[in-house]
């Protein structure tokens, strides 16, 4: 007869199957099986700390909340050792899309921490959480809107993120779909809110999940002071040339997509993950680097495989002064392209520009394998 509980026997890896929780149990009738109470007692932390974070790992998206809530009530049922644990690695990966996912958060920090007995007016974490949480690494994404007539909010307070967790070491904010109402004008507003609390990040990635063309204008008197790096996927199109007031190649004063860059004025580098026209940013002095992701997803029968600096622009945007240098005596501004193993299309002409103007552009031969598979978007670009 088989018996009720199953304890684990062995943990065959330390990486967990695809969608697993826990280690998978087997059962052996003729083994000795300590009670379930003694080995969560002599499991070692680092075993439990490595399974805890690979079993949060996977279920990172906005829509994961339950999962993750769930989780975490279980695990911290094991023990107090676990519970610990749990709680260590839930701090140090900070996933926030829904209101639940920061109630959760609101719940367990001030449990951790307290609060700061000087916060009258708004309920903030105690000072001691500082030091902790600058080796965390928190991930934003916004979703969950309301919209009534010209009015537009999140369901969760984004912007009172940094009460609670008031420091990090990384931010990546993705951008679920957004209404297209023209009379919605800036619902990045709490997100620019939370990230100008963040004075001590330098590394920020800003990813959109889904390709389209800005309809909002730039959130007004922010600035985000740190940041020094800044990626951007899937960064939205900017439609000024469909205004006919506009000067062609001039841009909206407050256009979303041209002047983002300008809310960081301490980037150093500007890292581009998907295809832009670059003389649509407005690049403030301080730009030294650039990097642009090329890899060879284009197809053509008679070249294979191969990347394109074609949808970037470059020549067009080097001439209008990107990356020039301001002092005669600076070290050059850099380009730097992350391609295949050929040189990608447009190349020779980039360069040419570049040396023209005297801005370094080098190619980076990152992506190694020749037969990576397009994607069907990336097929129907230019080529
Ligand atoms: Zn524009």
């Amino acid at each position: 007869m088989q018996p009720e509980i199953l304890v684990p026997s062995r943990i065959s890896s330390l990486s967990l199957p695809e969608g697993a929780l826990f280690p998978t149990f087997e059962y052996r009738p003729n083994m000795w099986r300590p009670l379930p109470s003694l080995v969560s007692q002599t499991m070692p932390v680092e075993l439990i700390h490595k399974i805890l974070v690979e079993a949060w790992s996977t279920m990172q998206g906005s829509g994961e909340w339950e999962k993750r809530s769930d989780l975490f009530r279980k695990v911290s049922l094991i023990s107090r050792k676990w519970a610990n644990v749990m709680t260590d690695v839930a701090l140090h990966t900070i996933v926030i899309g829904t209101e639940r996912d920061f109630e959760f958060y609101q719940r367990i920090i001030l449990r951790e921490f307290g609060v700061d007995p000087e916060s009258k007016d708004h309920e903030r974490v105690h000072l001691s959480a500082h030091e902790y949480f600058k080796s965390s690494n928190l991930y934003i994404t916004l979703t969950e809107w309301t919209t009534m007539g010209t009015e537009f909010s999140f369901k969760c307070d984004y912007a009172r993120i940094p009460h609670y967790i008031p420091s990090a070491l990384y931010i990546e904010v993705s951008v679920n779909e957004l209404p297209t109402n023209d009379v919605i004008s800036h619902p990045f507003l709490p997100l620019f809110l939370c990230l100008s609390q963040y004075t001590n990040v330098s590394d920020l990635r800003l990813r959109w999940t889904y390709t389209h063309i800005n309809r909002y204008t730039i959130p007004p008197q922010c600035s985000v002071r740190g940041v020094t790096y800044l990626r951007l996927v899937e960064f939205p199109r900017c439609n000024c040339q469909n205004f006919r007031h506009l000067v062609p190649g001039s841009h909206r004063l407050d256009c979303f997509s041209y002047r983002l860059p300008t809310l960081f004025p301490d980037l150093r580098h500007l890292h581009l993950e998907t295809p832009y026209i670059l003389k649509n940013l407005k690049i403030l002095p301080g730009l030294t680097l650039l990097t642009l992701e090329a890899p060879p997803v284009h197809y053509l029968p008679s070249l294979g495989y191969f990347s394109s600096l074609m949808s970037w622009n470059v020549v067009s945007a080097v001439k209008s002064g990107l990356m020039r240098r301001t002092d005669g005596d600076a070290l050059r501004k850099k380009i730097v392209v992350n391609g295949g193993l050929k040189k990608p299309l447009g190349w020779r002409k980039a360069l040419a520009a570049c040396q023209a103007r005297g801005v370094e552009l080098e190619l980076r031969h990152v992506y190694k394998s020749p037969d990576v598979v397009p994607t069907l978007s990336a097929t129907k670009s230019k080529v």
